[in-house]
Parts: C-alpha cells; structure tokens; sequence
C-alpha cells in the first residue's frame, strides 16, 4: 500500500520551487497512564516552535502543530487517548505510530511489545514507528532496562527513544523524529 500523505493545497501540478504542504496523523498508542496525554500536550506547547526555524503554529483544540522543513509545511495531527484492541488496532491508518511505555510499569512494556509486534506484521517498515520509553526521569523506579526495550525496537525495526515528558526531556527531538521519520517513507528526507 501506499501512505495517505495528501498534499492538500495543489490540484495543478505545481513547480519545483513551490513549497508543499502535507497533513499527517500521527497515533499515540500504549497502555493507560504511560503519558501518552501528557507527551501530546507538550508537542502542542513546545517553546521550541515558537523559537526555531521548524515551528510556524499550532491548534491546541485540534491537537496539530504545524512544522517547516526545507520549506515545506507539515501538520501533524495527532489522536491520543483511545485504548485500542488489537484487531482495531489492525484497522487504523495514520502516517506515524508512536507506541508508548513506561520505564517505570513492566506490563505497559508487555503492551507495546505486543503493539509493535502487531505493527510490524500490518505494515513492515512502510509505516513510520517509534517507541517511546517515557517517565525518564523516574530512573529510581526503573523496571524495563534501556537494552532491552532498544532489543525489542531492533527485533520490530522501529526507532526507539526516551522521554520524560514532565521534565520535557527529549520531547521536541521526538516531535521533529516523528516527522522526519513520516518524511523519510515519502522520499523526502534523505537523512
Ligand atoms: P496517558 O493515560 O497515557 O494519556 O497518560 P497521562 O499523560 O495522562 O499521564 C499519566 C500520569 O503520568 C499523569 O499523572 C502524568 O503527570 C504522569 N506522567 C506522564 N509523563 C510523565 C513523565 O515523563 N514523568 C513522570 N514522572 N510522570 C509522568
Ligand atoms: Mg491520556
């Protein structure tokens, strides 16, 4: 199959030069209380668009943030807050999946080992798919290992990274991974 990316200004063809404007959906999956909400919230307020070349705006009511590369404007809207079965899981299309655990809760990791797994035999490496190890900064409470959760994302050839999203460490770099990673599958990122 082929990604839903539309580019949602152009029905002529359009020259080399013109920017482009594209609209993605991003998923934020995982199991309840990993701070799915809360990683969501923080893509919204990010000081860090307002302040660098990527951010141009936002909608905090439709949950999407607007993002300049190369000149061309990427929104992404992201849908957050549905626990999701997996043979619905099965019957979702968004241009990104972010599946999220807790370092903190070894079940949630169970969770996301069987979203990806799920994942991974839906779509290969066609879709964009992140891991994401939130709640960093409780290392003191720590019950999933960093080795082990990068093993998983190698076994399910997905990217892995750790956030916190209270302290919001690491949060712009997976807002702007995300997207470079959706990017990537359209031929439009080389990196
Ligand atoms: P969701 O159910 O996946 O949407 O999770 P929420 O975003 O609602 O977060 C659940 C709880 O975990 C809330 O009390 C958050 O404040 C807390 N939380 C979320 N992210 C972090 C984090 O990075 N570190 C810490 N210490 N707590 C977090
Ligand atoms: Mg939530």
């Amino acid at each position: 199959g082929v990604i839903h990316a539309v580019s949602i200004q152009s029905e002529s063809p359009r020259a080399q030069t013109e920017p482009a404007n594209y609209f993605f959906r991003v998923l934020m999956l995982g199991a309840p209380g990993v701070g799915k909400s809360s990683l969501t919230n923080q893509f919204m307020t990010s000081e860090y668009l307002g302040t660098n070349d990527f951010g141009i705006s936002r909608s905090m009511e439709e949950k999407t943030v607007s993002l300049l590369v190369d000149g061309d404007e990427s929104t992404l809207e992201f849908i957050d807050g549905l626990v999701y079965e997996m043979d619905e899981l099965r019957s979702l299309s968004g241009d990104a999946y972010v599946v999220v655990f807790s370092i903190t809760d070894r079940l949630s990791f169970e969770n996301a080992t069987d979203i990806l797994r799920e994942l991974h035999h839906e779509c290969g490496t066609e879709r964009a798919i992140i891991l994401v190890a939130n709640k960093s900064d409780l290392v003191r409470n720590r019950k999933v290992p960093n080795e082990e959760a990068r093993e998983i994302a190698d076994q399910f050839e997905c990217k892995y990274t750790e956030t916190s999203a209270v302290l919001n460490h690491n949060v712009d770099e997976l807002l702007v991974g995300i997207l470079k990673q959706i990017l990537l599958r359209i031929g439009k990122d080389e990196t």
